[in-house]
């Protein structure tokens, strides 16, 4: 079945059209700079790269181009647009109304709309992505909304409730909702596949390592609680967000640095992180070039990110009462040997071995983990696109 992925943002609107018979990417690319001028990259295996600067006055626009891109006798892969019959919506936020993905109508519109204060950067984004299509597409083709919150949705009250004043709480909707969950999804299900496991049978804890980090604990097949939380500012520090800091320090700057809410904000999602720390970049090989050239807080910085994600491993084992498979996954977590060891050094006490000569420079899906490691460990990587294609297609079939 032919479908089409779709991840709109603000000025932007990636896609994919996969054929999900085989899982193959038929065409990629991206629609940049909408409502500024407009930029479409198009690329299709096999033939040149395709790029078209024509306007882009907003995203209905873009996603026109994009079908017309899409069948286009030159460099084009469909004879009709009528072959794709679905497109999947990458949607950030469905609250706590979505613990699925779900075929769009009124009333999903209504709730994505209703998360926009959750989500403010993203499901506005999300839901023009959405109406675009309807507007461009033959009628009667399925939109499906793939949420980033749905596989969280399963975690307990305990581990998804903040202690705060209980009215405000209810009020706001404020709760741990957590994000990448079509990441954690599709990583913790193929770690089951791959190591022959009955995934409802076994605990694993899935590490998203990227730009962005966040892990999930998934018990017989249920996440059971996440790092990321109300916003995906929580966790571990990342490239450029903090993480986890003891709330008081908000005020503390507020007040001494004179700073406002938004300054705040900026702060803590695009100053802070592994790139506040260092001054010196949220990528990790440049990390790791300036660590090994004697750069004192770049050599903090990774510590610090190894040290957050063991004490996150530890603790996921300890609420589910044990674990029987850590996978690593993300630009960091598939392709950072040396983060994926430390970040599992001294877990030993709960039978976890990595083993170097399986790790060591490893990049694709393998177990890295001794023969008598009791816990398997595993570099399983991620493809969210792929997942939000095959979720579209179960619902749609
Ligand atoms: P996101 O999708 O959240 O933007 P990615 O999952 O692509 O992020 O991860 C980006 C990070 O992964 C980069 O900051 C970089 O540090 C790391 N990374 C990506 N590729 C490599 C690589 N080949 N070697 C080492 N680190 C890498």
């Amino acid at each position: 079945m032919k479908i089409l992925v779709i991840n709109c943002g603000s000025s932007s609107c990636k896609f994919q059209l996969f054929e999900t018979s085989t899982g193959d990417v038929l065409a990629k690319g991206n629609a940049e700079r909408i409502g500024i001028d407009g930029k479409l990259t198009y690329k299709t295996p096999g033939k040149e790269d395709f790029v078209c600067l024509d306007p882009m006055p907003d995203h209905k626009v873009a996603v026109k181009m994009i079908l017309d891109a899409l069948v286009d006798k030159d460099h084009g892969v469909l004879s009709d647009i009528g072959e794709i019959k679905a497109v999947g919506h990458r949607v950030l936020h469905g609250g706590k109304y979505y613990s699925k993905s779900v075929i769009v109508n009124d009333d999903v519109k209504r709730v994505i709309r209703e998360c926009f204060p959750l989500g403010p950067l993203h499901n506005p984004a999300n839901l023009t992505g959405i109406e675009a299509c309807e507007s461009v597409l033959p009628e009667g083709t399925p939109q499906v909304a793939v949420f980033d919150t749905a596989f969280h949705m399963t975690m307990p009250p305990k581990a998804y409730t903040y202690a705060l004043p209980y009215e405000l709480t209810e009020k706001y909707s404020i709760r741990r909702y957590g994000f990448h969950g079509t990441s954690h999804r599709y990583v913790s299900r193929r770690a089951a596949e791959f190591l022959g496991k009955d995934y409802n049978e076994i605990k694993i804890i899935t590490c998203h390592l990227g730009n962005g980090s966040s892990f999930a604990a998934v018990d017989h097949g249920k996440c059971v609680d996440t790092s990321m939380g109300l916003t995906p500012l929580a966790g571990i520090c990342m490239g450029t967000r903090c993480g986890d800091i003891d709330p008081a320090i908000v005020p503390f700057l507020m007040t001494n640095e004179n700073m406002s809410p938004d300054d705040i904000d900026v702060l803590m999602n695009k100053k802070s992180g592994v790139e506040g720390l260092s001054g010196v970049s949220s990528d990790f090989r440049d990390l790791e070039k300036a660590s090994r050239a004697g750069n004192e807080r770049a050599t903090l910085a990774l510590e610090m990110f190894e040290y957050q994600a063991r004490k996150i491993i530890g603790s996921y084992a300890a609420a589910m009462g044990g674990v029987d498979v850590i996978a690593f996954t993300a630009g960091i977590g598939e392709n950072t040997d040396y983060i994926r060891a430390h970040a599992c050094e001294g877990l030993e006490f709960m039978g976890v071995k990595i083993d170097p000569s399986k790790n060591d420079g490893v990049r694709s899906e393998a177990v890295i983990s001794a023969d008598d490691s009791k816990v398997t460990v595993a570099i399983i990587p991620t493809n969210e696109e792929l997942a939000i294609a095959q979720e579209t297609e179960e619902l749609v079939k």
